[in-house]
């Protein structure tokens, strides 16, 4: 009888040189994967894996299936072993929920081995992972295939084929235990904190803007790449805004720097430009600017480093804000030296036609695209693209200062187009 074999898949990273070693070693089994990972905090995280899991697995013609998110049987699973370290007790239990439900997949869909890429990780432990998934294994009847697949070059193939496929690598293991042990002492752990309902530069629901699009892009047909750029990146953690002691509706231009304490300050100078008022004060060289427009987020126009803070009002501000108003500010901003954000290539980058759009948005989600706008795009100009006639590039960081384009024309030979 044909050998099928269902593999429990934890990520792209870790899949990648893992399947291609076991459809090497199994060369006539059935080979089916299956993503199930309640332990990744957040869902988002949870997300960008999937896809680019799926992603993986599509280039690999390997069927995966998706499994559910089930988080609150994974907290409830690990209760109690909250703090005990990365390789312990609570990273058993944790695999065992994991292969379990491998195992009873495996048994319902008529497979007869189970294993896991999890065995790619350098950082888990191979007996304890061999033990739990023999265990699970047993309790459905089925076979456990233990592969060290870091042995004979495995974790240098794994990472030529990451880098080569140009895979999302993520920096921690995936629960948020894990999360806080690692980012002890910061304020807050960026990768638990949605900034706003919209993709920042450098979040997470930026990249996975550009892998769902790209997934989409290479399933029909069409190849695509990634310019993975480095920037200085900025976050408002909060923000307090008052004329003459009551409280009004503001945005903070990005890259203002922090206020110590309360800002107390009367407003000295006015000057108009075209499309706004800039008010300055009597201390320090913290700008208002009063739009002649209802208030609404800014995007910049080009780059800007850590400058002094820009508070921005709407129009129905301007009666209150004259010469010798009171007025008083707090501000907290964090600022990022190891953001990071990618610009996508669809196509050929030395096509003659280029189409630019970007995945960033402000925090409201306004000034963006929705991921159907391109994919429409893509199915429309297919044959174009395919010929080599059109490109389409989405950059990254456009809200920052269109920071994607920038580096994209410094690193393309062809910046005819921006
Ligand atoms: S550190 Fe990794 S393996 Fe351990 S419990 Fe957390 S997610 Fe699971």
């Amino acid at each position: 009888m044909k050998d099928k074999i269902l593999v429990h898949i934890c990520c792209g990273v870790d899949a990648v040189w893992a399947l291609q070693k076991i459809k090497e070693e199994f060369p006539d089994s059935e080979i089916k994967g299956f993503f199930y990972d309640p332990n990744i905090h957040p869902e988002e995280e949870y997300e960008l894996r999937w896809i680019e899991t799926e992603r993986i697995c599509n280039a690999l013609g390997i069927e995966c299936i998706k499994g559910e998110y089930e988080l609150g049987k994974w907290l409830e699973a690990t209760k109690g072993y909250e703090h005990v370290p990365e390789r312990g007790e609570r990273c058993t239990i944790c695999h065992d929920l994991r292969l379990k439900k491998t195992a009873q997949l495996a048994k319902k869909l008529g497979y007869n081995k189970i294993t896991t890429v999890l065995m790619m990780s350098p950082k888990k432990d191979f007996d304890v992972l061999k033990e739990v998934g023999e265990k699970a294994a047993e309790k459905y009847g089925l076979e456990f295939v233990a592969i060290d697949f870091r042995k004979q070059g495995g974790v240098e193939k794994m990472n030529k084929l990451s880098k080569e496929f140009e895979i999302y690598h993520q920096n921690y293991c995936g629960c948020i235990y894990a999360l806080f042990q690692q980012r002890k002492g910061l304020e807050y752990i960026p990768e638990l904190v949605s900034f706003g309902k919209g993709r920042l530069p450098g979040s997470r629901e930026e990249l996975l803007f550009i892998k769902d699009i790209r997934t989409f892009a290479e399933n029909e047909g069409i190849s695509c790449t990634e310019q993975v750029f480095e920037f200085i990146g900025w976050k408002l953690i909060s923000s307090t805004m008052k004329i003459r002691k009551e409280p009004v509706q503001h945005y903070v231009l990005p890259m203002s720097k922090s206020i110590k304490g309360i800002l107390r300050g009367k407003v000295t100078k006015i000057e108009e430009k075209e499309d706004r008022f800039v008010l300055f004060l009597n201390k320090s060289n913290l700008q208002i600017w009063i739009l002649k427009e209802p208030l609404k987020e800014i995007p910049l126009e080009e780059p800007r480093f850590f400058n002094h803070p820009i508070f921005i009002v709407g129009i129905d501000q301007k009666e209150k804000l004259s010469i010798g108003t009171k007025v008083e500010f707090t501000l907290k901003t964090e600022f990022d030296p190891d953001a990071k954000s990618q610009n996508l290539i669809i196509g050929n980058i030395n096509a003659p036609e280029k189409i630019f759009f970007h995945s960033d948005t402000l925090s409201d989600g306004s000034f963006g695209y929705q991921p159907e706008e391109i994919k429409r795009k893509i199915k429309e100009e297919k044959e174009k693209i395919l010929k080599g006639d059109l490109c389409l590039i989405i950059t990254g960081a456009e809200t920052l200062g269109k920071l994607g384009k920038l580096y994209f024309k410094e690193n393309s030979q062809n910046t005819l187009y921006l």
